[in-house]
C-alpha cells in the first residue's frame, strides 16, 4: 500500500533543465540548478545534471555539504548573503557566493587565505525589489574595495527580483545592470566574467529576445522544479507542471452538512473560521496536514476537489463534484506551488518516490 507520499518523475526534471538549458544558451547565457527548493535531494540534483546544467546553487551550506558528502565535485555557488560565523565552512564547499557587505568579504578573504583557496565574490546590485544588494551608486566603491581581498576574486555582479518587492525584471532595470557592468569593468580595466539576471522571472525576457545583451548567468529554480513563473502567474506551456505529486490517501470519505454544528470559537491555530452554507456535501480528508504541507501551496489535480482548510494532521476536501469515484484507502493526487514544494522537502513524514 502506498499511503501519503510524494512522487518524484525525475525525466521530468531532466526534461525542463534541458529545455530551458536550450532556451538559454543560444543567448549566451548560462544556467545555475537551484537546489533549494527540494532540500538538495541528491536523485533530484542529478536529474538537473543530466538535464544540462552544469553549475549548481543553493541558499543552505547545510545542502551544499550534504552534496559534497555525497561526492558531487560540482561548481557551486551560495545564494544567500553568507553568515559571517560560517565563513571558513563556505570557502571550503563552494566555489562562489553572492554578497553585499564588504565586512563578510573581508571574513571570506581571510578564511580564503588560510585555508589556500581563491574564492569568487559576485555583487549584488538592489535594482529594486529591496531584498539583497547594494544601491547601484555603491556598486563602483564596493567592488574597488573588494578587489583589494586577497584570496578573494570579484567575478562579477548580480541582481535578484520578484522576491521581496515582487518586482519584475525588464529590459530597462536589467540594462541598468549592465550598464554597471560597463562602469565597474571601465574602472577596473577588466571584464567581468558573470552577469547574473536573475531567476525564473528572468526567463520570460529570453524567450521574448529581450534580454539585455551583457546578462550571462540565470539562477533557475521554479522553472525547472514546478515549470511555472510565480513573479508573472505564468505557466510555461513548454515545461511540464507535474515532475511533483503529492498523493494523499483518504482515511474517511462522508456526507457532511458545509457549516459546522454549535457555537463557533476559534479553530485549532486561533483563526474565526468562515463558513458558506452549500448543503450537506460529499467530503475527504486526507492523511496530510500542516505539518506536511500548507494547503494553500497545493493545486488538486481532480478538477472536482476543492481543499476546504487543513489542522495539523488533517486536510479536508470538497468531493462532492468530483467525477471519480472515490473510495476510503484511495488516494487524491495534488501538483505543488513552491511553498507547497519547500513544505513537504522539509516535513520528515512525507516518503519520497523516486520514477525515472
Ligand atoms: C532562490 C533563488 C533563486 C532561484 O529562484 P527561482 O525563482 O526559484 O528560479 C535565484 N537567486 C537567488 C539569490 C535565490 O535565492
Amino acid at each position: 500500500m502506498a499511503g501519503t507520499s510524494l512522487e518524484v518523475d525525475l525525466n521530468k526534471i531532466r526534461e525542463n533543465t534541458a529545455r530551458i538549458v536550450e532556451i538559454c544558451t543560444p543567448h549566451g547565457i548560462e544556467v545555475l540548478g537551484v537546489t533549494k527548493g527540494f532540500s538538495a535531494v541528491p536523485e533530484i540534483v542529478s536529474a538537473m545534471l543530466a538535464g544540462g546544467v552544469e553549475r549548481i546553487a543553493d541558499a543552505r551550506l547545510e545542502n551544499v555539504e550534504l552534496l559534497r558528502s555525497e561526492g558531487f565535485a560540482q561548481h557551486m555557488t551560495l545564494l544567500r548573503i553568507p553568515m559571517i560565523s560560517q565563513a571558513d565552512r563556505i570557502v571550503r564547499k563552494t566555489q562562489c557566493s553572492l554578497n553585499s557587505e564588504i565586512k563578510t568579504m573581508r571574513a571570506l578573504s581571510e578564511a580564503a587565505t588560510a585555508a589556500g583557496v581563491t574564492h569568487e565574490v559576485i555583487l549584488m546590485i538592489d535594482l529594486g525589489d529591496l531584498r539583497e544588494g547594494v544601491v547601484p551608486v555603491d556598486a563602483v566603491g564596493t567592488i574597488r574595495e573588494a578587489e583589494k581581498l586577497p584570496g578573494i576574486r570579484v567575478a562579477g555582479i548580480g541582481t535578484n527580483m520578484g522576491c521581496y518587492g515582487g518586482i519584475l525584471p525588464t529590459a530597462t532595470n536589467l540594462s541598468l545592470l549592465c550598464a554597471i557592468a560597463r562602469v565597474i569593468e571601465e574602472k577596473l580595466d577588466r571584464k567581468l566574467e558573470v552577469i547574473s539576471g536573475g531567476g525564473t522571472s528572468s526567463i520570460q525576457l529570453v524567450k521574448d529576445g529581450k534580454m539585455p545583451p551583457g546578462v550571462n548567468q540565470l539562477r533557475i529554480g521554479e522553472g525547472i522544479l514546478l515549470g511555472t513563473d510565480t513573479t508573472h502567474q505564468l505557466k510555461l506551456d513548454y515545461l511540464h507542471q507535474d515532475a511533483f505529486l503529492l498523493k494523499a490517501e483518504i482515511v474517511e470519505l462522508k456526507d457532511k452538512p458545509s457549516v459546522p454544528i454549535g457555537r463557533i470559537g476559534r479553530d485549532a491555530f486561533g483563526n474565526v473560521p468562515q463558513f458558506e452554507d452549500l448543503g450537506i456535501r460529499r467530503r475527504a480528508i486526507v492523511a496530510l496536514g500542516r505539518q506536511d504541507v500548507q494547503p494553500e501551496g497545493l493545486i488538486p489535480v481532480d478538477p472536482g476537489i476543492q481543499i476546504m482548510g487543513a489542522s495539523s494532521d488533517h486536510m479536508i476536501l470538497d468531493v462532492e463534484e468530483c467525477t471519480r469515484e472515490l473510495h476510503v484507502g484511495d488516494r487524491v493526487a495534488f501538483r505543488l506551488k513552491y511553498q507547497g514544494l519547500l513544505n513537504l522537502f522539509t516535513s520528515p513524514y512525507i516518503p519520497r518516490i523516486f520514477l525515472s
